[in-house]
């Protein structure tokens, strides 16, 4: 990450594509095209790369969660089970719908403890949102086994871990409906995209329709296009995708690096008795993006963190103190401010996060420290990172 760092010529040959004939909308247009469908073709190839039978572009991730909660008919007062660290799109996806967001506890993964999960079914709950974050990924066997006893959606947040595997499958591929962004700082970019994929035939017709208006698609005459059901504007442009088409093919060198490069740190702070790393679940392959280690308490991590900057280890996380990606600091949510008035059902069902016992995350979360994974490190540079992070590490034990 991120896949910016290795922009070239394949992005600009893509994006004059698009600009030579001058239609930068995904649909309609045919004549003026020569041939050029640049989101169409996206969503072939992460089809196949995803070995899922659709896939659907979205204008964001965030967009694409929205689209994958609703094209999974998830409306006012259904409740969505999600963990308490991810990034503020988990709950904005699930509120734009008038769903509830139902924040529940993580584990030594860094992703849902699947205990928690099933301590927080209720009779309203619909979809168990997993989120895989910083590369690695969820217990997803238990889950998947608690939402076939529930009969609940399996939902897979794979924003974070494109081109991650768990039982061989890629990641967002496991669940019903799996979700990816393409924003300018993940692993592979389109400037701002999404995308949502499925193997069910339903949920990619109602995502298709969903992310434009609710248009049915049939025949040539956008004019004439009939809307089944009430939509949205969460289209990708033909710019976008233009860019995520020559970053998609880049996408098995971005991990072959950010392997070399994980193995490299991860090898090294192995060697520090004190320091230990996030759980991967036995069934998974990370995508590598980030290394997560746990110091062995909270005040020597948020020192260590610290430290880290201060001797010119860049790009290192304490999510714990983050205003974006952890329940602490989500007073917005708490207290629900919004512009206009919320749903009733929102108001009513939200559970009172000020007051809630989220110690189990706390624990986990208040002695992790990550290091972003870049791409462009030479195999020289990262062993003095690494050699430098155990360094400093050390200190903190
Ligand atoms: C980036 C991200 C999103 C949202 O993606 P955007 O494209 O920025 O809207 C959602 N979930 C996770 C875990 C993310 O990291």
């Amino acid at each position: 990450m991120p896949g910016f760092e290795f922009f070239g010529e394949e992005e600009r040959q893509q994006v004059n594509d698009v600009l030579d004939n001058g239609v930068l909308m995904r649909y309609g247009f045919d004549g003026m095209r020569n041939g050029h469908w640049k989101a169409k073709e996206l969503e072939a190839a992460l089809s196949k790369i995803m070995q899922v039978k659709h896939t659907q572009l979205t204008s964001s991730g965030t967009a694409a969660l929205t689209v994958a909660l609703a094209a999974a008919g998830v409306g006012a007062g259904d409740e969505v089970i999600m963990p308490t660290f991810t990034f503020v799109a988990s709950f904005e996806s699930i509120i734009a719908l008038g769903a509830v967001p139902v924040l529940v506890d993580i584990d030594d993964t860094l992703t849902l403890d699947p205990q928690a999960v099933k301590n927080a079914i209720t009779g309203k709950t619909r979809v168990v949102m997993p989120v895989h974050m910083c590369g690695s990924m969820a217990q997803l066997k238990e889950l998947k086994a608690i939402c076939d006893e529930y009969n609940l959606i399996l939902l897979e947040d794979a924003c974070q871990a494109i081109g991650g595997t768990y039982e061989n499958k890629p990641l967002g591929s496991y669940g019903d409906l799996g979700c990816f962004s393409f924003d300018y700082v993940k692993t592979i970019t389109c400037g701002e995209g999404g995308a949502v994929i499925t193997n069910n035939k339903n949920y990619y017709i109602n995502s298709d329709h969903y992310t434009d208006h609710g248009h049915d698609h049939v025949g040539n005459d956008r004019g004439a296009e009939s809307h089944p059901f009430l939509g949205y504007n969460f289209r990708i442009s033909e710019l976008n995708a233009a860019v995520g088409l020559a970053q998609v093919e880049k996408l098995p060198h971005f991990l072959e690096l950010q392997k070399r490069n994980y193995s490299i740190i991860k090898n090294e702070l192995s060697k520090i008795d004190g320091i230990s790393f996030r759980k991967i679940p036995e069934e998974g392959v990370p995508n590598y993006g980030f290394l997560n280690f746990f110091l062995p308490t909270e005040d020597s991590a948020r020192n260590a963190h610290k430290a880290l900057g201060e001797n010119g280890v860049d790009a290192c996380f304490y999510w714990y103190d983050n205003n974006w990606h952890y329940i602490k600091k989500w007073d917005h949510l708490k207290d629900l401010k919004s512009l206009g008035k919320l749903p009733q059902e929102i108001k009513n069902q939200l559970p009172d996060y000020h007051n809630q016992d989220f110690s189990k995350s706390d624990h986990w979360m208040g002695r992790t420290v990550s290091s972003l994974i870049k791409l462009s490190w030479t195999e020289e540079q990262v062993q003095e990172r690494a050699r430098k992070m155990a360094e400093v590490l050390t200190q903190f034990i």
